[in-house]
């Protein structure tokens, strides 16, 4: 018998026709490649497989043209010409002994059918998301029967594309949710009671089932608590009973909590396991297996999820996408190789951006099939050549990691005391940031693993310094300083102030810069998450604080992260005041301008202090001083001398994790691997339906 305190995790477990090898469920996610980019899409779930995920799904996939989720890149069975697409996956997951699984789904009150112009279906007439200017037209009875016709048909090809569960997907956008959930004020026998709502789902299910004659699994991923009161279904009422009505008739519950905002929040919002509450109860009306999320990464949590019997099986997305290996490094025991989720979800904005995959820890997530990374392996160096990396933010430890894990003598030089850089800085003195140090915590314990990597702090480094040192390369991290003149997208010249009010940047605010007492402005044309960090840092200090943008929205890119909502409540709450289309002019006397971005017309405020959070200016000077030195002094032994992460530009903490590595594996690469490959879309030509 084994008797790792994991073992509940690696026992199989049957699930109707099927038998999963262990717990662990990648849930459905999105990922920017879907069926524009098939071969990148299935090298990346096949890592999965290889990496230890038991099941392995794929993300939405549109069973007919009227659920047509454009411009978002996704999955579609429409005709036989896609199960090729989605084959390329299955084989790539059976490579590795796993099972994989379809998100079926038709989509309603979303998007509104932007590519196909087909009138969008849904249980009543309603206008679509995003404030696209289309209605839904309500099913009638033959509607319905289309629908059961379209699901049989793609049920079909998912079966003969190889997949191994089909995932009736009853997610927050889809038809049968949205026929299940009290929003559905239909009279007839699909509305009303709970049993005519849960008509739908039961159909489809059993649609499934028939269409693939009992060889496929099949799974309900389903929202229990809708998270609006009794506007919406909850898990404590009618949620529950749901389950109970269907109980036995698919082989699976895979759970979800609201809208995707609400299933996947961020660290800054919800830590690990904030769902458990939801999922408390369900075992006790079904013996189906049960799946839920939770950011998972700790593998006690995950057993004790088990062995408390609140699911079956460990759902991820997210702790998939930052280490698909998680699950082969339980198994190992090599618990501090596991790469844990920083809850930041950038993975989330490439989604929307309908671009590959990418993710803060793991540099090599959407890179697997173009650029053929792989998140364990690297290619082995390629001389004895040492390399000096100087500053160990995020992009410089990145960098050494990946460098050293190749084998290659390194150095890693770092001025200050502390490792981490910018990471380290924000992540210990700004609110909600504090599992961002994952990012400096994994990459140290690697690093000290590895003999071939020395690591020097205190060490400020100037040209001589680094000239004497006498590696043949160099690679500049040095990272990048916050501007306090105001200069960002909105300005392009400085903001002119006088000498009425205290001028700060983050860079003050981190490191502890005494603020004058009297009201803040914090001016945020950076949009990302810093404006608002350090508005609720400053409001929580006791100050009276505004925070203007020249944005439509506070933080306006965290849109793309899923947490807009949560910020702007969350600085209510903290008393901070919003100001949005303000351009910040000029300050003058104590009085800040703030001109409407679109009409110009003028506000003033009255303040003692404003903190600019505009941009970054890269520390490069080193770096163009360096390449200077060797310009002149042709004797040196200096042969190269990079930049990555924020010296290189600035930008977000995974483009800076991003960098480093890429410049560790295209070092002394052969010229045509460090070019990534695209695919092209054939030009067969085919009907819609
Ligand atoms: P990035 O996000 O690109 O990694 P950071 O700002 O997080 O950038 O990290 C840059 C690191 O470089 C900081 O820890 C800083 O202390 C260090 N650094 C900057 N200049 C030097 C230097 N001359 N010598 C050594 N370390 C340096
Ligand atoms: Fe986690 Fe961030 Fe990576 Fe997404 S991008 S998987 S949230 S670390």
């Amino acid at each position: 018998m084994d008797s790792s305190p994991f073992a509940s995790l690696f026992e199989p477990l049957q699930i109707g026709p099927v038998t999963t090898r262990n717990r662990f469920y990648q849930t459905p996610h999105c990922n920017g490649m879907g069926n524009l980019r098939p071969d990148a899409h299935a090298r990346m779930r096949g890592i999965k497989a290889e990496g230890g995920w038991g099941i392995v799904n794929t993300e939405n996939c549109s069973v007919h043209p009227s659920s047509d989720l454009m411009p978002e890149v996704l999955q579609t069975l429409w005709d036989d010409g896609d199960i090729p697409v989605l084959a390329r996956m299955v084989e790539a997951v059976h490579e590795h002994n796993s099972l994989a699984g379809v998100q079926l789904a038709y989509s309603t009150y979303y998007n509104g059918n932007r590519l196909t112009r087909e009138i969008p279906l849904g249980p009543m007439s309603r206008p679509v998301s995003g404030y696209h200017p289309v209605q839904v037209r309500a099913m009638d009875k033959q509607d319905i029967r289309n629908l059961h016709d379209w699901w049989a048909a793609a049920s079909r090809r998912a079966l003969q594309a190889g997949f191994d569960i089909i995932n009736v997907d009853s997610n927050f956008s889809t038809i049968a949710f949205q026929f299940l959930s009290p929003r559905n004020q239909r009279s007839d026998e699909y509305g009303g009671s709970l049993v005519n709502r849960t008509r739908l789902l039961k159909e489809l299910i059993e649609v499934s089932r028939d269409a693939t004659q009992g060889k496929c699994a099949i799974s309900v991923r389903l929202i229990i608590d809708e998270l609006c009161g009794p506007m919406g279904l909850q898990a404590k009422d009618e949620g529950i009973e749901a389950i109970g009505l269907l109980a036995e008739l698919p082989d699976l519950w895979d759970l979800v909590v609201g809208t995707w905002a609400d299933d996947s929040p961020s660290s800054r919002f919800a830590s690990e396991n904030d769902h458990e509450r939801f999922m408390l109860g369900i075992k006790s009306v079904t013996t189906k297996p049960v799946v839920g999320v939770g950011r998972f990464t700790s593998p006690d949590t995950m057993a004790s999820m088990l062995r408390r019997g609140v699911l079956d099986l460990i759902g991820a997305a997210r702790p998939s996408i930052a280490d698909p290996f998680l699950p082969n490094k339980i198994k190992e025991g090599r618990y501090e190789d596991i790469r844990e989720c920083i809850g930041c979800n950038i993975c989330v904005s490439s989604h929307f951006a309908m671009t590959n995959l990418r993710c803060t820890q793991n540099p090599t997530m959407g890179e697997e099939w173009r650029r053929g990374w792989h998140p364990e392996y690297i290619a082995p160096k390629q001389s004895e050549s040492e390399i000096l990396v100087v500053g160990a933010g995020p992009a410089g430890l990145e960098c050494a990691r990946a460098l050293g894990q190749r084998g290659y003598q390194v150095t890693l030089a770092e001025r200050t005391t502390q490792l981490g850089g910018r990471v380290t800085r924000e992540g210990e003195q700004l609110p909600g940031l504090r599992e961002w140090l994952r990012v400096r915590d994994w990459r140290i314990t690697q690093l000290n693993k590895l003999p071939n990597v020395e690591i020097y702090m205190d060490s400020d480094l100037s040209i001589p310094d680094i000239v004497e040192f006498g590696a043949a390369h160099i690679v500049m991290a040095t990272g990048s300083k916050w501007r306090a003149d105001g200069v960002g997208r909105a300005n392009d010249r400085p903001i002119p102030v006088d000498s009425s009010v205290q001028v700060l940047s983050p860079d003050d605010i981190m490191d502890g810069v005494p603020v004058k007492k009297g009201p803040v402005l914090v001016y945020d044309d950076d949009h990302y998450y810093m404006g608002s960090v350090i508005a609720e840092k400053l409001a929580r200090q006791g100050f009276e604080v505004v925070i203007a943008t020249p944005a439509a929205e506070i933080s306006a890119f965290t849109a793309n992260t899923l947490e807009l909502a949560r910020v702007v409540k969350h600085l209510d709450e903290c008393g901070v005041a919003l100001r949005t289309h303000s351009i910040l002019a000029r300050i003058e006397g104590g009085e800040a301008q703030l001109l409407h971005t679109y009409t110009g017309r003028a506000q003033q405020l009255t303040i003692a202090s404003v903190v600019m959070v505009t941009s970054r200016i890269a520390n490069d000077s080193l770096f163009y001083g360096l390449q200077n030195f060797m310009e002149q002094d042709a004797g040196s032994k200096i042969l190269t001398v990079g930049r990555v992460g924020d010296c290189l530009a600035p930008a977000a903490i995974f483009q800076a994790v991003y960098t480093g590595h890429k410049y560790a594996r295209d070092f002394e690469a052969a010229p045509e691997t460090t070019v990534a490959k695209r695919e092209r879309v054939g030009l067969e030509n085919v009907r819609l339906v």
